[in-house]
């Protein structure tokens, strides 16, 4: 039986493996499909970066014709400064992101960066600006320093290693039998959301961007990888115009101003305290969050000490 059983199960891999391409290829044909939209101008300049500050303006923005997502939005990163956006799940918070990222265009209004309209400059040098350190990384097939110096391809192992210190990752790395030459991503080592997200800031750290857009892993983190991240994200857009896309609220608390979205229009804006004085929204969703966290180390304790 075992005969017949072990070529079967080896074709059922083979099919396996032949399913799972046909989705990348068709995940590609989606993403090629998408590309063409976003073009350059003819004459486009490149970026001049000097603030930088970057600027919404009366943004609005759909990704179907029926459904509005942004209606309007309004805001300005001061250059150097730390905007962060906050919001219910589906309010369009990472839609902004990957509008100043110029994955689409505004449908109305404009984004500027230092006075330029982002549809005139050169999307090259927007993005060469511009470091992203997206919800989920997709890492390479390769070796864990590779995928660090992704970031700047030029740089010395030496800057590698102390992106990775920055980032709070170093002590990981070097933990793992063989340190930065440790095979990741699908075919190697996988590694956790947290972990994953600190090899992007590694990586956005030896950029070197004048602007950062962080948007922050959704999934519920333990509060010590919290606490890393939070510390490599302060590193990483210390002097640099950041823009936060915050679904847990855990990094927002020393920004200089935060955005409350709802409904794809601006409900409420300010600083930590104010917001919370304010008893409005965000008070409510940092309560409730607040609470939450507090059930889960409850939780915890228990299955720590039974
Ligand atoms: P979350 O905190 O859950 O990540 P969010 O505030 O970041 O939410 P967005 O990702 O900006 O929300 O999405 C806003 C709305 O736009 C959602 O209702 C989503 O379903 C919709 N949306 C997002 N991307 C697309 C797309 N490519 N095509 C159509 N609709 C989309």
């Amino acid at each position: 039986l075992m005969q017949i059983y072990r070529p079967l199960n080896f074709i059922g891999f083979v099919y396996r493996e032949i399913r799972q391409g046909l989705t990348d290829i068709e995940e590609m044909f989606k993403l090629l499909d998408r590309a063409p939209e976003i073009q350059d101008k003819p004459g486009a300049k490149p970026l001049s970066v000097t603030g930088p500050v970057v600027k919404f303006d009366d943004v609005k923005f759909h990704y179907d014709a029926d459904r509005p997502i942004l209606k309007g939005i309004s805001f300005e990163v001061p250059a150097g400064k730390t905007i962060a956006v906050v919001g219910p799940s589906g309010a369009g918070k990472s839609t902004i992101s990957r509008l100043l990222y110029r994955f689409y265009d505004v449908i109305e209004g404009k984004i500027t960066i230092d006075g330029q309209d982002l549809r005139d400059v050169t999307q090259e040098s927007l993005r060469a600006a511009i470091g992203m350190v997206p919800q989920d990384t997709v890492l390479f097939n390769d070796t864990i320093a590779y995928n660090i110096r992704y970031g700047r391809p030029g740089a010395t192992d030496e800057e590698v290693r102390k992106a990775a210190e920055l980032a709070q990752i170093g002590h990981f790395i070097e933990s793992l039998p063989k340190g930065y030459d440790t095979p990741v991503g699908e075919r190697g080592l996988k590694l956790s959301g947290g972990e994953k997200q600190r090899v992007a800031i590694a990586r956005t750290i030896l950029k070197g961007p004048p602007i950062l857009i962080l948007d922050e892993a959704t999934s519920a983190l333990d509060s010590k990888t919290e606490e890393d991240i939070k510390s490599a994200l302060d590193v990483v857009s210390a002097n640099r115009t950041t823009l936060v896309i915050a679904h847990r609220l855990s990094t927002v608390v020393n920004a200089d101003e935060i955005i409350v979205l709802r409904d794809g229009q601006i409900a409420e804006r300010g600083t930590h305290h104010r917001l919370l004085v304010k008893q409005g929204l965000y008070a409510q969703m940092w309560n409730r969050q607040r609470e939450a966290s507090e059930a889960e180390e409850r939780m915890q304790r228990v299955a720590n000490d039974p």
